[in-house]
């Protein structure tokens, strides 16, 4: 309700945002009015926010309420399955399609990226700006699309797998393969890069959540 400072942000993205950093977790209950107070936006928009979470499956009923949506075992490996197909699609198409300043910024990236390998947190936020570059290098508005909410589905899934020893180093090794081979143009090895990078993060999230650590990547 300030009527200064930075311009005021969508309600739909700071609700996101908070489940994202698990501000709100799983089975949490979302109050308008407190959403409105906490982010200063009118309940208009709140609700509109939620109605919209809600149809894309982020939000579930409880009775009266709404809460975070939580993914089940059979949910998770259906997540991962698409997550599969869509990013290594995205890999082989940004193999043909991205730009050599796109490639030079993935490439950056990776480098860049291992100075967070103490934290998680950040390394779990440069790994999403890495893979959403991969998905615009695509070229294919469709395709990031559908990466686009997969990825915010991927937000019920709590803390990240890069958390877990060592797998930080290994996705980033994981992340130069993947340059290296749309560098090359060679869309199959980028999809295939691709898909063992996602199919390790999956493996590391079921032997975590078997511990009974919540993980994703
Ligand atoms: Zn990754």
């Amino acid at each position: 309700m300030s009527d200064r400072g930075p311009p005021q942000r969508d309600a739909y993205e700071l609700i996101l945002e908070a489940i994202d950093v698990g501000t709100y977790k799983p089975g949490d209950r979302l109050v308008e009015s407190e959403l409105a107070e906490r982010f200063g936006v009118s309940r208009t928009p709140i609700r509109e926010a939620l109605q919209r979470l809600e149809t894309q499956s982020l939000l579930a009923r409880d009775g009266r309420s709404l809460i975070v949506a939580s993914l089940d075992h059979n949910q998770l490996a259906e997540l991962y399955v698409v997550r599969t197909e869509l990013e290594g699609l995205a890999a082989r198409l940004a193999a043909k399609h991205a730009t050599p300043e796109e490639v030079r910024v993935l490439r950056e990236m990776t480098e860049s990226d291992w100075g967070l390998l103490n934290d998680p947190t950040a390394l779990a936020r440069a790994n999403k700006r890495f893979h959403r570059q991969v998905h615009l290098g695509s070229h294919n508005r469709y395709l990031v699309q559908q990466l686009d909410l997969v990825h915010r589905t991927m937000a019920l899934l709590a803390t990240t797998s890069l958390a877990v020893e060592g797998r930080g180093e290994s996705a980033l090794n994981e992340h130069r393969a993947i340059v290296e081979a749309i560098e090359r143009g060679d869309s199959d090895a980028a999809d295939a890069a691709l898909r063992a990078h996602i199919s390790k993060a999956y493996e590391t999230r079921l032997k975590h959540d078997a511990d009974g650590f919540a993980a994703a990547e």
